[in-house]
């Protein structure tokens, strides 16, 4: 059976930075629920969030990934991307030690694909916030998203559940 690994704050584990979790039944509505919790279980999740296991606490600072070409310097590799917290504080090496544990998972459980949360700095996967704290996206991926698909993982929101199925159907026949 394929597992799938999947955001812990999906799960009603409150790891968010706020110390809530993703409310998916009100966000995303009865069908993605059901989604989740079909895989839940057939046994198929592995829960993770990248930035606990990174070392951060619960509540922690909202954090951003620091957009360098905002700042005019061009072909900055991505290792040298910079997370920082709304209070000032680099948290950029808690969220690549994240991004290690959620690729060591992936890779000891044979996983394939995961579903991640859309706009977290870890977890996004196609837009991230833009580095100001001004609660505005851009086109981005998140530090953990960047990193799994760097090694070959699909990565989905929970915007694209039912494209995350297919996958799934796909991978399984
Ligand atoms: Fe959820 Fe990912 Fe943020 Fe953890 S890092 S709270 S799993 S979005």
């Amino acid at each position: 059976m394929e597992k799938i690994l999947i955001s812990a704050c999906f799960l009603n584990n409150l790891v968010r930075y706020d110390g809530t979790a993703y409310d998916v039944k009100n966000k995303l509505g009865i069908e993605a629920l059901n989604t989740i919790t079909r895989w839940q279980e057939q046994g198929r999740l592995v829960a993770l969030c990248p930035e606990m296991s990174g070392g951060l606490p619960v509540p922690r600072p909202a954090a951003e990934i620091i957009q360098i070409d905002a700042l005019q310097i061009n072909s900055i590799p991505r290792e040298l991307t910079q997370v920082m917290t709304i209070t000032g504080v680099n948290v950029t090496d808690e969220f690549h030690a994240g991004a290690q544990v959620a690729l060591a998972r992936c890779q000891q459980q044979n996983i394939k694909m995961a579903v991640l949360t859309e706009s977290s700095p870890s977890c996004g996967s196609s837009t991230i916030y833009n580095g100001q704290f001004s609660a505005k996206k851009i086109a981005g991926e998140g530090v953990t998203t960047a990193l799994l698909r760097q090694n070959g993982i699909q990565v989905f929101s929970q915007f694209e559940l039912v494209a995350a199925d297919y996958y799934l159907n796909n991978l399984e026949h």
